[in-house]
Protein backbone atom coordinates (compact mmCIF):
# COMPACT_ATOMS: atom_id res chain seq x y z
CA UNK A 1 0.00 0.00 0.00
CA UNK A 2 1.38 3.29 -1.00
CA UNK A 3 0.70 6.05 1.97
CA UNK A 4 1.22 10.16 2.39
CA UNK A 5 2.98 11.37 5.33
CA UNK A 6 -0.59 12.41 6.43
CA UNK A 7 -1.64 8.86 6.44
CA UNK A 8 1.02 6.56 7.14
CA UNK A 9 1.32 7.49 10.61
CA UNK A 10 -2.34 7.21 11.26
CA UNK A 11 -2.18 3.82 9.95
CA UNK A 12 1.04 3.13 12.31
CA UNK A 13 -0.96 4.29 14.90
CA UNK A 14 -3.96 2.38 13.98
CA UNK A 15 -1.97 -0.86 13.60
CA UNK A 16 -0.54 -0.14 17.37
CA UNK A 17 -4.32 0.80 18.83
CA UNK A 18 -5.58 -2.60 17.69
CA UNK A 19 -2.66 -4.38 19.33
CA UNK A 20 -3.29 -2.74 22.48
CA UNK A 21 -7.21 -3.24 22.31
CA UNK A 22 -6.56 -6.75 21.28
CA UNK A 23 -4.59 -8.03 23.70
CA UNK A 24 -6.06 -5.63 26.64
CA UNK A 25 -2.32 -4.29 27.16
CA UNK A 26 -3.37 -1.50 28.87
CA UNK A 27 -6.47 -0.61 30.87
CA UNK A 28 -7.99 2.84 32.18
CA UNK A 29 -6.68 2.95 35.81
CA UNK A 30 -3.57 0.67 35.28
CA UNK A 31 0.07 1.73 35.57
CA UNK A 32 1.87 0.52 32.74
CA UNK A 33 5.68 0.21 32.31
CA UNK A 34 7.49 1.20 28.86
CA UNK A 35 11.11 -0.03 28.70
CA UNK A 36 12.62 2.53 26.93
CA UNK A 37 16.40 2.15 25.36
CA UNK A 38 16.61 4.92 23.37
CA UNK A 39 16.49 3.68 20.08
CA UNK A 40 13.69 4.11 17.35
CA UNK A 41 11.56 1.15 18.75
CA UNK A 42 11.39 2.03 22.28
CA UNK A 43 11.31 5.97 21.59
CA UNK A 44 7.88 5.47 19.40
CA UNK A 45 6.27 3.17 21.33
CA UNK A 46 6.62 5.63 24.46
CA UNK A 47 5.26 8.68 22.45
CA UNK A 48 1.96 5.77 21.20
CA UNK A 49 1.41 4.43 25.01
CA UNK A 50 1.89 8.16 26.25
CA UNK A 51 -0.33 9.39 23.60
CA UNK A 52 -2.95 6.79 24.39
CA UNK A 53 -2.71 6.73 27.92
CA UNK A 54 -4.05 10.32 27.97
CA UNK A 55 -6.89 9.58 26.08
CA UNK A 56 -7.80 6.05 27.55
CA UNK A 57 -6.60 6.89 31.26
CA UNK A 58 -3.71 4.60 31.98
CA UNK A 59 -0.22 5.88 33.38
CA UNK A 60 2.57 5.40 31.53
CA UNK A 61 6.20 5.35 33.47
CA UNK A 62 9.39 4.84 31.42
CA UNK A 63 12.05 2.61 32.61
CA UNK A 64 15.83 2.08 31.59
CA UNK A 65 18.43 0.39 32.13
CA UNK A 66 21.85 1.37 31.95
CA UNK A 67 24.24 -1.46 30.98
CA UNK A 68 27.32 0.53 30.71
CA UNK A 69 28.53 0.64 27.24
CA UNK A 70 30.92 3.41 26.88
CA UNK A 71 30.45 5.13 23.38
CA UNK A 72 26.84 3.86 22.90
CA UNK A 73 24.63 3.73 26.00
CA UNK A 74 24.95 7.15 27.92
CA UNK A 75 23.99 9.42 23.66
CA UNK A 76 20.79 6.61 24.00
CA UNK A 77 19.70 7.41 27.72
CA UNK A 78 20.19 10.92 26.96
CA UNK A 79 17.53 10.19 23.91
CA UNK A 80 15.13 8.11 26.76
CA UNK A 81 15.10 10.94 29.37
CA UNK A 82 14.65 13.93 26.36
CA UNK A 83 11.19 11.77 25.54
CA UNK A 84 9.97 11.26 28.66
CA UNK A 85 10.63 14.96 29.70
CA UNK A 86 8.64 16.15 26.82
CA UNK A 87 6.02 13.66 27.26
CA UNK A 88 5.46 14.21 30.47
CA UNK A 89 6.08 10.58 31.61
CA UNK A 90 7.94 9.46 35.20
CA UNK A 91 11.31 8.13 33.93
CA UNK A 92 13.14 5.32 35.84
CA UNK A 93 16.78 4.22 34.97
CA UNK A 94 18.79 1.58 37.08
CA UNK A 95 22.31 0.56 35.78
CA UNK A 96 24.60 -2.84 35.86
CA UNK A 97 27.17 -0.80 37.90
CA UNK A 98 24.91 0.47 41.14
CA UNK A 99 23.03 -2.84 41.39
CA UNK A 100 25.78 -5.44 40.41
CA UNK A 101 28.87 -3.59 41.04
CA UNK A 102 30.43 -3.42 37.71
CA UNK A 103 29.42 -2.12 34.00
CA UNK A 104 28.62 -4.55 31.05
CA UNK A 105 32.09 -3.11 29.74
CA UNK A 106 33.59 -4.55 33.14
CA UNK A 107 32.23 -8.25 32.88
CA UNK A 108 32.94 -8.39 29.41
CA UNK A 109 36.99 -7.62 30.63
CA UNK A 110 35.87 -10.21 33.62
CA UNK A 111 34.36 -12.66 31.38
CA UNK A 112 37.31 -12.72 29.21
CA UNK A 113 40.01 -13.23 32.15
CA UNK A 114 37.94 -16.27 33.85
CA UNK A 115 37.42 -17.82 30.42
CA UNK A 116 33.29 -18.43 30.63
CA UNK A 117 33.05 -18.72 27.00
CA UNK A 118 29.51 -16.43 27.43
CA UNK A 119 29.20 -13.43 25.14
CA UNK A 120 28.24 -10.15 26.11
CA UNK A 121 24.61 -10.24 25.26
CA UNK A 122 23.97 -13.40 27.45
CA UNK A 123 25.13 -11.16 30.12
CA UNK A 124 23.41 -8.64 29.01
CA UNK A 125 19.95 -9.87 27.66
CA UNK A 126 19.87 -11.89 31.14
CA UNK A 127 20.52 -8.72 33.77
CA UNK A 128 18.57 -6.23 31.78
CA UNK A 129 15.26 -8.71 31.99
CA UNK A 130 16.27 -8.97 35.67
CA UNK A 131 16.35 -5.16 36.49
CA UNK A 132 13.45 -4.41 34.30
CA UNK A 133 11.05 -6.85 36.49
CA UNK A 134 12.32 -5.80 39.76
CA UNK A 135 11.82 -2.09 38.82
CA UNK A 136 8.53 -2.66 37.13
CA UNK A 137 7.58 -4.67 39.97
CA UNK A 138 8.55 -2.37 42.60
CA UNK A 139 6.97 0.83 40.78
CA UNK A 140 3.88 -1.44 41.17
CA UNK A 141 3.25 -1.81 37.32
CA UNK A 142 0.66 -4.38 36.09
CA UNK A 143 2.73 -4.65 32.73
CA UNK A 144 5.81 -3.73 30.89
CA UNK A 145 5.43 -3.05 27.01
CA UNK A 146 8.94 -3.33 25.10
CA UNK A 147 9.36 -1.76 21.37
CA UNK A 148 9.98 -5.27 19.91
CA UNK A 149 8.62 -5.16 16.04
CA UNK A 150 7.87 -7.34 13.36
CA UNK A 151 11.32 -8.21 12.78
CA UNK A 152 12.90 -8.43 16.21
CA UNK A 153 9.96 -11.15 16.82
CA UNK A 154 10.85 -12.89 13.45
CA UNK A 155 14.53 -13.16 14.15
CA UNK A 156 13.72 -14.32 17.43
CA UNK A 157 11.18 -17.50 15.80
CA UNK A 158 14.34 -18.21 13.85
CA UNK A 159 16.87 -18.19 16.17
CA UNK A 160 14.76 -20.43 18.45
CA UNK A 161 14.55 -23.19 15.53
CA UNK A 162 18.18 -22.63 15.04
CA UNK A 163 19.55 -23.17 18.36
CA UNK A 164 16.67 -26.23 18.31
CA UNK A 165 15.14 -24.03 21.92
CA UNK A 166 11.31 -24.75 21.70
CA UNK A 167 10.72 -23.85 25.09
CA UNK A 168 11.90 -20.46 24.12
CA UNK A 169 10.12 -20.66 21.23
CA UNK A 170 6.32 -21.58 22.58
CA UNK A 171 7.03 -18.38 24.69
CA UNK A 172 7.21 -16.18 22.00
CA UNK A 173 4.12 -13.66 21.55
CA UNK A 174 2.92 -10.60 21.57
CA UNK A 175 2.33 -11.07 25.56
CA UNK A 176 4.03 -13.18 28.12
CA UNK A 177 1.71 -14.63 30.70
CA UNK A 178 2.10 -13.65 34.38
CA UNK A 179 3.54 -15.63 37.28
CA UNK A 180 4.10 -14.73 40.58
CA UNK A 181 6.95 -12.33 40.61
CA UNK A 182 7.08 -11.56 37.21
CA UNK A 183 5.60 -8.37 35.57
CA UNK A 184 3.98 -9.68 32.59
CA UNK A 185 5.35 -8.26 29.15
CA UNK A 186 3.69 -6.94 26.24
CA UNK A 187 4.57 -6.10 22.50
CA UNK A 188 2.24 -3.78 21.00
CA UNK A 189 4.85 -3.23 17.84
CA UNK A 190 4.95 -7.11 16.87
CA UNK A 191 2.86 -6.49 14.04
CA UNK A 192 4.37 -3.31 12.66
CA UNK A 193 7.86 -3.66 10.14
CA UNK A 194 11.11 -2.25 11.51
CA UNK A 195 10.89 0.34 8.51
CA UNK A 196 7.78 1.15 9.20
CA UNK A 197 8.90 2.30 13.00
CA UNK A 198 11.94 3.96 11.51
CA UNK A 199 9.61 6.25 9.30
CA UNK A 200 7.16 6.91 11.47
CA UNK A 201 9.79 8.25 13.50
CA UNK A 202 11.52 10.19 10.77
CA UNK A 203 7.86 11.64 9.99
CA UNK A 204 6.89 12.67 13.69
CA UNK A 205 10.41 14.24 14.47
CA UNK A 206 11.29 12.25 17.72
CA UNK A 207 15.05 12.52 18.52
CA UNK A 208 16.24 8.28 18.78
CA UNK A 209 19.61 7.19 19.10
CA UNK A 210 20.49 5.38 15.84
CA UNK A 211 23.80 3.98 16.81
CA UNK A 212 24.68 0.13 16.89
CA UNK A 213 26.04 -1.60 19.78
CA UNK A 214 30.03 -2.52 19.37
CA UNK A 215 28.54 -6.03 20.99
CA UNK A 216 26.05 -6.35 18.10
CA UNK A 217 27.47 -9.37 15.84
CA UNK A 218 27.23 -13.54 15.48
CA UNK A 219 24.54 -15.44 14.60
CA UNK A 220 22.05 -12.19 15.38
CA UNK A 221 22.88 -10.26 12.53
CA UNK A 222 23.37 -12.59 10.28
CA UNK A 223 19.19 -13.91 10.27
CA UNK A 224 18.53 -10.14 10.46
CA UNK A 225 20.73 -10.04 6.81
CA UNK A 226 19.20 -13.71 5.39
CA UNK A 227 15.49 -11.88 6.07
CA UNK A 228 16.11 -8.90 4.74
CA UNK A 229 17.29 -10.29 1.81
CA UNK A 230 14.40 -12.85 1.28
CA UNK A 231 12.11 -9.73 2.36
CA UNK A 232 13.24 -7.55 -0.73
CA UNK A 233 12.78 -10.93 -3.05
CA UNK A 234 9.86 -12.29 -1.63
CA UNK A 235 7.38 -9.50 -0.04
CA UNK A 236 5.73 -10.42 3.13
CA UNK A 237 7.34 -13.44 3.87
CA UNK A 238 8.55 -12.28 7.53
CA UNK A 239 4.87 -12.05 8.20
CA UNK A 240 4.54 -15.64 6.66
CA UNK A 241 7.23 -17.22 9.16
CA UNK A 242 4.66 -15.21 12.33
CA UNK A 243 1.64 -16.20 11.36
CA UNK A 244 2.72 -19.88 10.38
CA UNK A 245 4.64 -19.92 13.94
CA UNK A 246 1.53 -18.68 15.51
CA UNK A 247 -0.14 -21.79 14.20
CA UNK A 248 2.04 -23.88 14.54
CA UNK A 249 2.13 -22.59 18.43
CA UNK A 250 -1.84 -23.33 18.59
CA UNK A 251 -1.48 -27.05 17.25
CA UNK A 252 1.69 -26.95 20.27
CA UNK A 253 -0.08 -26.02 22.95
CA UNK A 254 -1.30 -28.62 24.26
CA UNK A 255 1.92 -30.62 24.39
CA UNK A 256 3.91 -27.78 26.27
CA UNK A 257 5.34 -29.08 29.58
CA UNK A 258 3.76 -27.10 32.49
CA UNK A 259 6.45 -24.62 33.68
CA UNK A 260 8.53 -25.20 36.85
CA UNK A 261 7.34 -23.71 40.10
CA UNK A 262 8.96 -20.53 40.98
CA UNK A 263 10.79 -19.81 44.31
CA UNK A 264 13.14 -17.13 45.73
CA UNK A 265 16.33 -17.25 44.33
CA UNK A 266 18.80 -18.17 47.58
CA UNK A 267 21.00 -15.34 47.23
CA UNK A 268 18.61 -12.02 45.99
CA UNK A 269 15.49 -13.59 46.22
CA UNK A 270 14.21 -12.57 42.92
CA UNK A 271 11.76 -15.37 41.65
CA UNK A 272 13.35 -18.03 39.79
CA UNK A 273 12.67 -21.86 38.97
CA UNK A 274 15.82 -22.57 40.34
CA UNK A 275 18.31 -22.69 43.62
CA UNK A 276 20.11 -19.51 42.18
CA UNK A 277 18.89 -17.27 39.43
CA UNK A 278 20.75 -16.67 36.51
CA UNK A 279 21.46 -13.41 37.12
CA UNK A 280 23.59 -14.30 40.40
CA UNK A 281 25.01 -17.58 38.94
CA UNK A 282 26.39 -15.19 36.37
CA UNK A 283 27.65 -12.78 38.55
CA UNK A 284 29.10 -16.09 41.09
CA UNK A 285 30.86 -17.03 37.37
CA UNK A 286 32.30 -13.01 37.15
CA UNK A 287 33.71 -13.24 40.90
CA UNK A 288 31.18 -10.75 41.42
CA UNK A 289 28.97 -12.38 44.17
S1 LIG B 1 23.73 -6.15 21.24
FE1 LIG B 1 23.99 -7.47 23.02
S2 LIG B 1 25.29 -6.32 24.42
FE2 LIG B 1 24.50 -4.86 22.92
S3 LIG B 1 22.66 -4.00 23.89
FE3 LIG B 1 21.99 -5.75 22.62
S4 LIG B 1 21.97 -7.50 24.04
FE4 LIG B 1 23.18 -5.85 25.00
Amino acid sequence: MLLCDRCFPRSVERRFRKAVYEKRMALPGEKIGVAVSGGKDSITLLHLMAELGRVKKFRVVALSVDEGIKGYREEALTCAREAASSLGVEHRVVSFRESFGATLDEMVRLAGEEGTGLDPCTYCGVMRRYLLNRMAREAGLVRVATGHNLDDEVQAILLNYLRGDLSRLLRLGPAYSSREGFVPRVKPLREIPEREVAAYALLKGLRVHLGQCPYARGIHAEVRDFLNRLESRHPNCKFGVLRTFERLKEGLGEDRKPEAELVGCEVCGEPTPGRVCRTCELLKGLGLR
